[in-house]
């Protein structure tokens, strides 16, 4: 029997963002604000799939192969904390329909695969702290963040020696961006 992995769908972040955004975090937030993400580990969640099996996984693969949209553009502008689930993360003010139908479509698959969807509605961001319990004061974002995107992953998420990796395992391409009057 082959073992499972814990998978999820994620929009990469280009390196030089990543680190101009740990630049940007270390400015802002005191060290007790939270567990910070490393820099190589930050992603946008499109879909979180859970432990998976080998033959899942392929079943997945395979329907996200046959998504056929255009890429977009993500503007990060805004930020924000959950004091429910203890993060602070990055975001935008007006998401792009992109990656909207995107997530819903890796979402649909994925529930129709047997991987539980939380009900709730999908909001695109990055987590940049983790186990921030206590409020903090949010200040707004650094000045042209967006980006590009043009594919999107499959990563496995495995927590070893004290820290969570993430490898991706598999990229699809997005097709040529076309202008939606709600990008930036
Ligand atoms: P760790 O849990 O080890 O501190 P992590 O949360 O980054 O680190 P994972 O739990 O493997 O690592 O999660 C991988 C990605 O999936 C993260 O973006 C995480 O926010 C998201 N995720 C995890 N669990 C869920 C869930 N139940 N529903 C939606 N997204 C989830
Ligand atoms: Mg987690």
């Amino acid at each position: 029997m082959s073992e499972s992995k814990r998978l999820f769908f994620a929009i990469e972040l280009p390196a030089p963002l990543q680190r101009k955004i740990v630049r940007w975090r270390a400015e802002h937030f005191p060290s007790e604000a939270g567990r910070p993400v490393a820099a190589a580990n930050m992603h946008l969640t499109l879909a979180f799939l859970g432990d998976v099996s080998a033959e899942k996984q392929r079943a997945l693969a395979s329907m996200a192969g046959r998504i056929s949209q255009p890429g977009f553009t993500l503007n990060l502008d805004d930020a924000g904390q959950w004091l429910r689930s203890r993060v602070v993360w990055l975001g935008t003010r007006q998401p792009p329909r992109g990656v909207l139908q995107l997530a819903n479509m890796l979402r649909a698959q994925a529930a129709r695969s047997g991987c539980y969807q939380s009900p709730q509605p999908f909001h695109p961001h990055i987590t940049l702290l983790r186990d921030a319990g206590q409020a903090v004061a949010i200040p707004p974002p650094g000045f042209h963040w967006s980006f590009s995107v043009k594919e999107f992953a499959l990563y496995e998420s495995v927590f070893a020696k004290g820290r969570t990796r993430y490898t991706p395992l598999q990229r699809w391409s997005l097709g040529d961006a076309i202008r939606n009057s709600d990008e930036v």
